[in-house]
């Protein structure tokens, strides 16, 4: 057990401080705090004392120096039991420090802001806070170490419930808790000095020992893909101003773990077209996704794709969301789960939070930003193994018209390539296999996750239904046999996209050749697995 009689506080996050001094102080215990920290408690009228009065020293060089002493270190790391310890503490008039409350310079909140300088961070680096964190973490059987406003009731608690006594089973709790602590926060600058790096030009070659990644818990859901299963949110340090996680939830119910997944599909999708954009998303894959002169038209386009499968879907846009798309939405007994977009129309919004049915029920989040430029998913994509992960670079490659080689002797028309491009676009955020069928830029069918390639070209017929005729279809990666080009053009497929490089290339340029239907290689695959 350890008994607390001095306590030193050092907090940024001003939150609850001053209760928490006055109910300390009432309870004996002597409490000595930082510069700021002090200001605040003492204009409270609650009588603490300065570090700078206790250490002898001022605190210095605009602050990066207050607690760097031996007579804080050394009241927090200096073992109770032991003589040696004992005698060097008494012989340097060091007193016992036996409770550390600390919480650190916002660093992640500064680098999170938009057009943060690089010297503004910097100044923001923590140096005496998490140094004593460690201190008093280490020395945990003999120093209770606070590191949020959180806890402070409940340290609190187990002071009046025994005589200014910290239980051991709270004291380990709580190191824990401070490590924790000083390791997010460490792994923060590194990920974003990181960053820093890389958007100079840095190639990741220079980092061999990789990044850190200093995920934060932002938000516990509800459960995980399944009730049985529990989950939560985590925010990188340096998310990037227009990513999913730092999106402004404007309406709606809480966001569940699958809503998120989904939403970050439709999100990625509609970030890689110029023209308004929607789509429509359903279990991780487009059923739906269109490109039009208006968002309104985008959406019916979007909608009419696959409108069974679109209830209870989640959209994305990459245009702020306008009053007809919104009412084109509520039409009809439609219904989705949640929107993404860089924004919604005041009408738009008043409309979709007010008509029943929708109301306070549909999520709608706005992210700023939604295209080529903004960024969103430039931090890269992670997969867990048992026992580590997988780090890759987001796909972002974007095939325009120019990438397209014509391989047949027919060349596809104005039209048709326009088509391809912008099924190949969405052929990319589809699970593999993947098969996109669409007219114009409008997808009338896809066919996901098949495991065989064959198996989604007539999984897309199917969904494409009669409007097949004369449609044209993209593959995320090249045909292996002549089959799936000879199924697509047997149902009324005029013109096909797909990256090229099988060993049978040939002889399924020669099944297009044999019908007069144009072919183009793209040379880059868009597996999503
Ligand atoms: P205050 O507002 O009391 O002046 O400052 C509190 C903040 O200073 C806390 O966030 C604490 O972690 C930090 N801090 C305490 N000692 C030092 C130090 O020696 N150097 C630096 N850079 N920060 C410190």
């Amino acid at each position: 057990m350890v008994r607390v009689k001095r306590a030193l506080i050092s907090v940024s996050d001003k939150t609850g401080i001053v209760d928490f001094a006055r109910d300390l102080v009432a309870l004996g215990v002597e409490v000595l705090s930082t510069g700021g920290t002090c200001r605040t408690i003492n204009e409270a009228g609650v009588p603490v004392t300065e570090i700078s009065s206790y250490t002898g020293f001022p605190e210095m060089l605009s602050g990066r120096v207050k607690t760097l002493h031996p007579k804080v270190h050394g009241g927090l790391l200096g073992l109770r039991d032991d003589p040696e310890h004992r005698a060097a503490m008494e012989q340097h008039g060091i007193e016992n420090i036996d409770l550390l409350v600390v919480n650190l310079y916002p660093f992640e909140k500064t680098v999170a802001r938009p057009g943060v300088s690089r010297a503004e961070a910097v100044e923001q680096i923590d140096i005496g806070g998490p140094a004593m964190l460690r201190s008093a973490a280490k020395n945990h059987r003999s120093v209770g170490v606070v590191t949020a406003p959180e806890d402070y009731p409940r340290v609190l608690a187990a002071l009046r419930e025994q005589d200014r006594e910290l239980p051991p089973s709270l004291l380990r709790e709580l190191a824990v808790a401070a490590f924790q602590r000083t390791a997010r926060y460490d792994a923060a600058i590194a990920e974003w000095l990181f960053a820093q790096e890389l958007a100079d030009g840095a190639t990741q070659e220079r980092f061999p020992r990789g990044f850190t990644l200093a995920g934060t818990r932002a938000q516990t859901l509800r459960y995980g893909e399944n009730p049985h299963q529990e989950a939560a949110l985590y925010r990188f340090a340096t998310p990037g101003a227009h990513s999913l996680t730092s999106a402004q939830v404007l309406n709606g119910k809480a966001l569940s773990y699958n809503n998120y997944v989904d939403l970050d599909a439709a999100l990625r999708l509609a970030s890689d077209f110029e023209a308004p954009f929607a789509c429509v998303v359903k279990h991780n894959n487009p059923c739906g996704a269109a490109s039009a002169a208006t968002l309104g038209e985008a959406i019916a386009q979007a909608w009419a794709g696959d409108p069974v499968s679109a209830f209870g879907s989640v959209l994305a846009f990459n245009r702020s969301v306008d009053l007809p798309t919104a009412k084109f939405l509520t039409a009809d007994r439609r219904f989705v789960e949640a929107i993404v977009a860089p924004g919604f129309d005041e009408d738009a919004f008043e409309h979709l939070t007010t008509v029943p049915k929708w109301g306070k029920n549909v999520r709608l989040l706005t992210v700023g930003e939604v295209g080529p430029k903004s960024g969103a998913y430039l931090a890269g994509e992670l997969k867990p193994i048992s026992g580590g992960f997988l780090v890759q670079d987001a796909d972002q490659s974007r095939e325009q018209r120019e990438q397209c080689e014509v391989v047949t002797r027919a060349e596809p028309t104005s039209e048709q390539l326009d088509g391809l491009v912008f099924a190949n676009l969405v052929a990319k955020h589809v699970k593999s296999n993947a098969i996109v069928i669409a007219k114009g830029t409008r997808v009338l069918g896809v066919g996901a996750g098949q495991m065989s390639r064959i198996d989604s070209v007539q999984l897309a017929i199917a969904k494409a239904g009669d409007q097949v005729q004369g449609a044209v279809l993209a593959s995320d990666a090249f045909f292996p046999f002549p089959d799936g080009p000879e199924t697509a053009m047997d149902a009324g497929i005029t013109a096909i996209l797909q990256p090229g490089g099988s060993v049978k290339d040939k002889a399924v340029i020669d099944a297009c050749d044999e019908r007069g239907v144009p072919m183009v290689f793209t040379g880059a695959r868009h597996f999503r697995h």
